[in-house]
Order: C-alpha cells, then sequence, then structure tokens
C-alpha cells in the first residue's frame, strides 16, 4: 500500500482550511485597502550591520522605549513576533489542549480561533449582541475551562469599540479563573479609549498591542503583549530562545523614537480625517446600505448586493475585505482607509455603479 503522507498529520490539523488573504490567492491589484495596513510609510536604515551573534531574546532597549511610550514598567511588557504570536502564546502557556477553552466573539478576528483550532484548545462561541458589544449574560454563565477571554477593541471588522462596563464587569467575574484579553491593535487611532491605565489594577488583564497598523510597520513582524510581571514571567518560558532578528529590534527601536512617534501621530490624524472623507462620499452612494461608524483605520459598509461590488473593485485592482461568510455581516465589506488618492479613486468606481 502506497504510504500516505496526509495520514501523518494530527487529526485537528487535517481538518484545518489555511487562513485566507489576497496576498496568498495572487490578487492583481494597485491599491490595497484589504488588510488595514498603513498606505503611507517612512524608510528605515539598519543602524547595525553584523547578524553573526544571535539577538537578545527580549531586546532591553527596545522594551525601555515601549515603557516608556505606554507609560508602564518594563517588565510587564513582552516584545513578539506581531500581535499575532502573542495570540498564540497565550494558549501554549495556558490552555491544556482538549481540556481548556476560550471565549471567543464573533464576528471578531479570526485568529483567536485559528489558534485555538491548530492546538486542539476549545472554542466557545459567544457572538456578540446586534449592536456589537459583549454579550456579557452569556459570557458570565460560562466559566468552566475558560482560561482565555478574547475582546477586540476597536474591534476587527466592525470597527467599534468595547464597552468599557463591559469589560469591568468582565474582569471582575473572571479575576479568579480567567486572563481577560484585549486586543488593541488599532488603538492609536482612539488612543484615548486605551485600557493601559488598567493593568494596575487587574492582574488579569493582557492587552496586545503591534507596530503593524499605526506605525506602518506590517512588514516588520513586532508586536507588544502587556501584562502582569508574573504573566510576563510564565510567557518567557514558552516564547523561543531568539523570537526578535536583530533587523526587526533595530527598526523597531527606531519605530518609537520621539520623531518617529510624532510621524505616526500625524499619520494616524491624516488617515482619520481621509475616513471621514470616505464615510460621507460612501453614505450618498445608492450602492451602499449602510456605513458603520468606526474608531479604526477601516469602515464596515453594508452594500445592496456585494459579491458584485467585490468583483468590479477586484478587476479594477482595488482590493478589499469580503465579511459576507461572517455572522450579522452578510452582504458587507471591510475597506481600509488609504491615502486620499486612493480613497477618492474608490468613490470613482464605485459611482460607476450606481
Ligand atoms: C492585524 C491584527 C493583528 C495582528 O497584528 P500583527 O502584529 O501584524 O501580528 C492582531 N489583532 C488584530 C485585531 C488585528 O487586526
Amino acid at each position: 500500500m502506497k504510504f500516505n503522507i496526509t495520514n501523518l498529520a494530527r487529526k485537528n490539523v487535517k481538518e484545518l482550511v489555511p487562513y485566507q488573504s489576497a496576498r496568498k490567492i495572487g490578487g492583481q491589484g494597485n491599491i490595497w485597502l484589504n488588510a488595514n495596513e498603513s498606505p503611507i510609510s517612512n524608510q528605515f536604515i539598519l543602524q547595525e550591520n553584523y547578524f553573526h551573534r544571535y539577538p537578545e531574546c527580549q531586546p532591553k532597549s527596545l522594551i525601555l522605549r515601549y515603557a516608556n511610550h505606554v507609560k508602564i514598567s518594563p517588565d510587564r511588557i513582552l516584545v513578539t513576533r506581531g500581535a499575532d504570536e502573542g495570540i498564540e502564546l497565550l494558549m501554549r502557556a495556558f490552555c491544556e489542549p482538549r481540556v481548556d477553552s476560550i471565549i471567543y466573539c464573533p464576528p471578531t478576528y479570526d485568529m483567536y480561533a485559528v489558534n485555538a483550532n491548530i492546538l486542539g484548545i476549545n472554542v466557545c462561541n459567544i457572538p456578540m449582541l446586534k449592536n456589537w458589544q459583549l454579550d456579557v449574560q452569556s459570557i458570565k454563565k460560562k466559566s468552566l475551562g475558560v482560561k482565555l477571554i478574547y475582546i477586540c477593541s476597536p474591534n476587527n471588522p466592525t470597527g467599534n469599540i468595547i464597552n468599557n462596563k463591559d469589560i469591568h464587569l468582565i474582569l471582575n467575574i473572571f479575576s479568579n479563573s480567567s486572563l481577560v484579553v484585549v486586543d488593541e491593535a488599532y488603538i492609536e487611532f482612539c488612543i484615548n479609549n486605551s485600557l493601559v491605565s488598567w493593568l494596575q489594577s487587574y492582574p488579569n488583564l493582557v492587552i496586545l498591542r503591534t507596530l503593524s497598523k499605526a506605525f506602518a510597520l506590517a512588514g516588520l513582524r513586532c508586536g507588544f503583549l502587556l501584562a502582569d510581571a508574573e504573566i510576563i514571567r510564565i510567557l518567557s518560558t514558552v516564547i523561543a530562545p531568539y523570537p526578535l532578528p536583530t533587523p526587526v529590534s533595530d527598526i523597531a527601536y527606531q519605530a518609537l523614537s520621539k520623531k518617529n512617534i510624532n510621524i505616526m501621530e500625524n499619520r494616524v490624524l491624516e488617515l482619520n480625517s481621509n475616513k471621514i472623507w470616505l464615510i460621507n462620499k460612501l453614505k450618498a452612494l445608492k450602492c451602499v446600505l449602510k456605513v458603520f461608524k468606526s474608531d479604526s483605520n477601516y469602515i464596515l459598509v453594508r452594500f445592496l448586493n456585494s459579491e458584485k461590488v467585490f468583483r468590479l473593485l477586484w478587476k479594477k485592482g482595488i482590493i478589499v475585505r469580503n465579511q459576507n461568510h461572517k455572522i450579522y455581516l452578510n452582504e458587507c465589506i471591510r475597506i481600509s482607509i488609504g491615502a486620499f488618492n486612493e480613497c477618492v479613486e474608490l468613490i470613482n468606481i464605485l459611482k460607476l455603479f450606481t
């Protein structure tokens, strides 16, 4: 009998479908509004030019700069290979496969459930309420075996902030049993909503941050996990010995200089103003049913016929992200805020449609 390699794979791995992105499918775009990347970038030059030594596991100077940026103590920070690595590390450190669960509140960022499925950790699905806030009553009922509760705020793909009072409630209900992970990947676009100041009062709060979005460094793969020092200690027993390549921490360190943080903040202002322009133009189009409020660098839009809109834009080289398949998101497309000329081009093409 012929040797079948597929059978070697773990049972749950055989059932996995890889994370889909337009880049993987091979979209031929010239305007990429699908992955919430920054349309604008500044240029970096490596300061370090020799790479024969292994890097520091947790580069001290980089951590100090981030600590200074978020105003917390450096022993509460772990640097990771993007926020995505933080999402996974927490599961590897805190969840017993097939025994423990995470709470997942769709529609939200897929990677929480994707990672749990890869690791064989149970996913407890508790959809958001119709107003896209947490269903605290249902979350409250699930305490057995729940180790991690993932909350994305502003939520991807809906764009809204999650109510503080609900997060308060959940932190208190689960204060002795679970970590509450607040994913602040987009928080720089509405920085006053950050929960970083809560870290002092809640030892079970974990906050995820990234340089991929407002800092315009998606290609760098660098993120930060902020939490109680004991959580950081536990995670550092699980993280790879050399998770950050030397060029990554070199550039991340530069990106956190006073000057570059200022550039980031101006970029946020510019994108937020493009967002307001785009929302107003979209609302005037006949093919648009609803434009949802957004505190982030993307907007969720419900169209009369999202499939047709998606295909027209794709044909014209504008790549956006279809959300049609997700709970409550029928006929919805998520559009990242691009540079101003990209927003104009998007509207011009959508006008052809109406
Ligand atoms: C983009 C994104 C991430 C991933 O960030 P990386 O640092 O690029 O891994 C995490 N969470 C949410 C909600 C995101 O949208």
